[in-house]
């Protein structure tokens, strides 16, 4: 016979130590602890708003609180006594208890949802915790059972708030609520200068569940959700459901910044552990972005954007994770991050292809070479013209690693023509003022012709106008450095950046490209067959050759024929295609 003071003894110290072991799972906090160690179990127990229930190893129950009763509406003398089956409320199948027990007795412990009955006959959804208490001999004398007074779920929501305001699944108010609470919360934190926070939360692979187990699966989720969240909140904060899977939380007067990532660690530990979901094991992942007010915006219209784009950057950064919002979130830069991850990860994966474009020499009718023109084969968005990621790769420094394996994909590929078809074709590669001011850029030249053992002579570099204009004595440096490898150099879009005809004579330019704007109008626009005149006779009287972009009738190729104009390039004769294809359609004859 267990002497009876002893076992309250027993429940007592066991009380403290379950007591912080709950604390500790579920606010991740250790000061309680140190209550504890000042022998406050017993004022505890009687006071604490969660709801405690000790029972005997064959679970009669022997004791509960105050908040026990507050809860379920029985008191002491209604249970002492009794079994606790009598909350049991019918909801659960007895594998649902079998698989309880097991738990228990295997690990220990056993927490998760319950679907309870109040004496009145209600059911609500209670988070429960539940430990052994073991005697002296390591046998279990009881059980304590923990009710979580902030996760109560009434059966009868639905029918409580069935209105635009709340929703009828978890009870939660409603995104239209959110803004007036946010609203109101706003100038009562600006009067009293209080700090806000409103969190985010988008669960994860949550349409996954609602596609595999079923809407009632995913109801019942989303109902286990909202009493999670409510156990990570105090009373004064408020808790919304804005769509399919997506919370929002307000944090009102938080002391500092870190308690709003104190909560939103907590939501992350809590909605990790697993949810039993009729009959299976789900997790799930969440990502939060935080807005703070006043730091990160004083209207409710910034606050929400600023928490929506944390969000988006939690997402981004992985799964179950959350971001404060930083400045540089805001959509153009959050945009910008993501493309910049990506360029890098697609250099590493080698999705950047290079196209190609014949030269067409008017006088022949002959392709003499190739513009090579980067494309960039998402695995998902599929081919991306060049105007999206370039001036990207510019401002990142990643055009260096990239044109690099441009000119070296375009050297070796002309060289494997040139063995294969007998044919000197020639090869226009594109150089962006960032690659031109590169250090060892002649070095990366000379390398990547060395390698492909092509001759110089085949290369043409094509830079724009504004080149020189940053720092001209650099550039002719370069451009005679480049010319004196016997490498052509010829300036691209002409006519459309800067008026350089000064240029034409400083620098060793061997070949003009007139900007196709020009050319798509010389038929019948008589200023633009002026200027494209002015510009042939300009480059000529100079000793530059003449390539014309853009020639898309046969109308322009003619003038420009007639006109003495070398080359001409454009979808007359070809869009930029791949390798293989220009092969076939130009070389295999
Ligand atoms: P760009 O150097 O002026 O290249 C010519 C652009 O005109 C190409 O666009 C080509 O597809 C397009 N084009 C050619 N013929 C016609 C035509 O008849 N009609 C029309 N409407 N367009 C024509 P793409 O390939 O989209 O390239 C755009 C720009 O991206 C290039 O302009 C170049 O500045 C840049 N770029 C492409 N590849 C590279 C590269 O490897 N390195 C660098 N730095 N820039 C590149
Ligand atoms: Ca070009
Ligand atoms: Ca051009």
């Amino acid at each position: 016979m267990i002497d009876e003071h002893e076992i309250k003894a027993k429940i007592q110290s066991e009380l403290d130590r379950i007591r912080s072991q709950t604390q500790r799972i579920v606010e991740k906090q250790l000061t309680l602890d140190e209550i504890f160690k000042l022998h406050l179990s017993q004022l505890l127990f009687e006071n604490t708003s969660d709801g405690i229930l000790i029972t005997d190893s064959s679970f009669t129950i022997l004791k509960v609180n105050a908040s026990f009763t507050t809860i379920t509406g029985y008191n002491q003398e209604d249970v002492v006594g009794k079994n606790a089956s009598v909350l049991k409320s019918g909801k659960h199948e007895d594998v649902f208890y079998q698989e309880l027990s097991e738990s228990l007795i295997k690990t220990g412990k056993w927490c998760g949802e319950v679907w309870n009955r109040r004496k009145n006959g209600e059911m609500y959804l209670q988070y429960l915790s539940i430990f052994p208490i073991t005697a002296e001999n390591s046998q279990i004398a009881g059980y304590a059972g923990f009710y979580n007074s902030a996760i109560v779920l009434n059966d009868d929501c639905t029918q409580l708030h069935n209105n635009a305001y709340h929703d009828t699944l978890t009870g939660l108010p409603t995104r239209v609520l959110l803004n007036e609470r946010l609203e109101h919360q706003l100038s009562h934190s600006k009067r009293k200068k209080q700090v806000m926070a409103l969190l985010l939360l988008d669960l994860n692979r949550f349409k996954t569940i609602n596609d595999t187990l079923g809407y009632a699966a995913g109801d019942l989720l989303l109902q286990i959700v909202t009493t999670r969240l409510k156990s990570c909140v105090r009373e004064v904060d408020a808790i919304f459901r804005l769509g399919d899977d997506e919370f929002a939380i307000i944090l009102e007067d938080i002391a500092q910044q870190q308690d709003a990532a104190r909560v939103a660690k907590r939501v992350l530990s809590i909605c990790s552990l697993p949810f039993q979901l009729i009959g299976q094991e789900i997790y799930i992942t969440i990502s939060i972005g935080i807005s703070l007010f006043p730091p990160d915006g004083d209207n409710v219209e910034t606050i929400l954007k600023n928490a929506e784009a944390a969000m988006q950057r939690a997402k981004e950064l992985g799964i179950n994770n959350y971001q404060h919002y930083k400045p540089a979130m805001n959509v153009k830069a959050f945009e910008q991050l993501t493309l910049e991850h990506n360029l890098r990860k697609a250099l590493r994966e080698n999705e950047f292809i290079v196209y190609y474009q014949p030269l067409i020499e008017l006088a022949t009718g002959q392709v003499t070479g190739s513009e090579a023109l980067v494309r960039w084969k998402h695995p998902e968005l599929g081919m991306i013209q060049p105007g999206r990621f370039i001036p990207l790769a510019e401002e990142t420094g990643l055009i260096l690693p990239l044109g690099e394996h441009v000119l070296r994909t375009a050297c070796e590929q002309t060289r494997i023509w040139q063995q294969k078809y007998c044919k000197s074709l020639s090869i226009s590669v594109n150089l962006s003022a960032r690659q031109f001011l590169q250090q060892d850029l002649t070095f990366l030249i000379s390398k990547a012709l060395e390698d492909s053992s092509l001759q110089p002579s085949l290369l043409e570099l094509e830079i724009t106008e504004s080149l020189g204009m940053k720092n001209p004595e650099l550039t002719l440096k370069t451009l005679n450095e480049i010319k004196a490898m016997g490498i052509r150099i010829s300036i691209d879009d002409f006519g459309t950046g800067y008026s350089s005809l000064s240029y034409l004579k400083k620098f060793p330019i061997d070949t003009i490209k007139i900007d196709r704007s020009f050319v798509s109008d010389i038929h019948h626009d008589s200023n633009d067959a002026a200027i494209v005149l002015a510009i042939i006779a300009l480059a000529h009287s100079l000793g530059i050759k003449v390539i014309a972009e853009g020639v898309e009738l046969k109308e322009q190729a003619d003038y420009l024929k007639h006109h003495d104009c070398e080359k001409v390039q454009g979808f007359l004769y070809s869009q930029p295609i791949p390798a293989q294809e220009f092969e076939k359609r130009f070389l295999d004859i």
